[in-house]
């Protein structure tokens, strides 16, 4: 067999390394857009962007184990066009890449404010690369912005607090992080970075970003107000990257859908960021942004690709550390859950969330072992 990987990152390395650890002795050619060996993610918004931790502490492996994969790495390429019906990707260099089975693990890009003009000054932080350029630009600057306060803006504001700036959060919803924690858990993120010292301009849109000689200075809110700043960080979500597929006949919805095999067509299949997958049980469809759903997925396509039949049915789990604080999610939070505190001291709680008399997640704040116990009630 010959198996075809695009997307060169924790997705795409860990479905390699599974099917060789499964045995697999076949070709594996790795495609990967950036030139970096693959790295992760989590980090850039914390450790890397405070100065914490050196780049090479994001490498997911070292040279030794990635030479051991046996893999033909091509990186610093990109998958330009698929062609299902010839088992064939097309490269941006115009080479064409046949396969027997192909793994999509092409994860997201960022998305930008519509209808802006181009600013220096102005950042999106997915890649190793943006990171580096925005911490070039922290040493220097003393006013951050940061649009839009999921869970990406939310650390990037800390990151950027602990650095000593002067910072701004600003997002519609009436807390930060309302989408992955409600209202009652977001409102005491909201606390958290309030009692930081971020001015949190919450309830509000941007109407543009204002600048100078080519550069920004500032951001138009709605009614006049102008929030001064040096930088602006746009955090407002990303989409699937998909734009290569278009054309190739498979389904685009808010991601590549695929079953709860992870099967998107014939000898393809999707993994991570990208994945819509579908749960035959309740006829919905679903996509996660979370490090561990990648690393699960992996491992369910790489029994899949050797003849199996798993199925992807994961709880969900995501953590988000910002200033000292590790917030950790096994499950769902619906925007109206309430907490259910288990265990809890000034600086940090384990909790339950619960809605319509169910418990949907477990939560920890600064709390990993009683985050661990929560979950014990999420599987009851
Ligand atoms: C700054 C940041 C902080 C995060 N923090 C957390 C956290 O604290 N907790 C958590 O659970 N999750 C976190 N995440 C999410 C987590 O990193 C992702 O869920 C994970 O990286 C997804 O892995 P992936 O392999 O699916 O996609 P990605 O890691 O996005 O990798 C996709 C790769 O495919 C490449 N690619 C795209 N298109 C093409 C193409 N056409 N041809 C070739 N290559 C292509 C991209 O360049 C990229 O290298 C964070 C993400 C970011 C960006």
């Amino acid at each position: 067999m010959n198996v075809l990987i695009v997307g060169a990152s924790v997705g795409g390395l860990t479905v390699a390394e599974a099917l060789r650890h499964k045995g697999y002795t076949g070709s594996l050619r790795i495609v990967g857009e950036e030139s970096h060996p693959p790295y992760d993610r989590p980090p850039l918004s914390k450790e890397v962007l405070t100065g914490t931790w050196p780049v090479e502490r994001t490498h997911l492996r070292d040279e030794q184990r990635l030479a051991a994969l046996d893999a033909d790495w091509l990186l610093g390429r990109t998958a330009e066009r698929l062609r299902p019906a010839d088992h064939a990707v097309e490269l941006d260099d115009g080479r064409v890449l046949t396969y027997d089975a192909l793994v999509i693990a092409t994860g997201l890009k960022p998305r930008r404010l519509p209808g802006q003009p181009h600013l220096a000054g102005v950042h999106t932080l997915r890649t190793l690369d943006e990171t580096l350029a925005l911490k070039r630009e922290l040493q220097v600057a003393q006013r951050v912005s940061v649009v839009g306060a999921g869970v990406l803006g939310c650390e990037v504001a800390a990151a950027a607090r602990t650095l000593g700036k002067a910072v701004t959060l600003i997002d519609p919803e009436p807390v930060p992080m309302l989408r992955t924690l409600g209202h009652e858990l977001g409102g005491r993120v909201a606390e958290l970075h309030r009692s930081r010292g971020v001015r949190l301009r919450t309830g509000t849109t941007v109407s543009r970003l204002v600048g100078e000689n080519g550069r920004v200075t500032g951001i138009a809110l709605p009614g006049g107000e102008l929030v001064e700043t040096e930088l602006v960080v746009l955090a407002l979500g990303s989409v699937p990257a998909t734009g290569w597929l278009a054309g190739s006949g498979l389904t685009l919805d808010d991601g590549l859908r695929c079953d709860s095999t992870l099967r998107a067509a014939d000898d393809v299949y999707a993994v991570g960021d990208v994945a819509r997958w579908s749960d035959p049980a309740t006829g919905t469809t679903h996509r996660l942004e979370t490090r561990t759903n990648a690393t699960e997925q992996a491992l369910v396509v790489a029994a899949n690709l050797l003849g199996g039949q798993r199925h992807h049915r994961p709880v969900p789990y995501f953590w988000s550390d910002q200033y000292e604080i590790k917030i950790q999610v096994h499950g769902v939070l619906g925007p109206h859950a309430r907490l259910r505190l288990l265990d809890h001291d000034d600086s940090r709680f384990a909790a339950v969330a619960e809605e319509n008399g169910t418990t949907t997640a477990a939560i920890g704040w600064n709390h990993p072992r009683g985050v661990r116990t929560a979950r014990r009630h999420l599987a009851a």
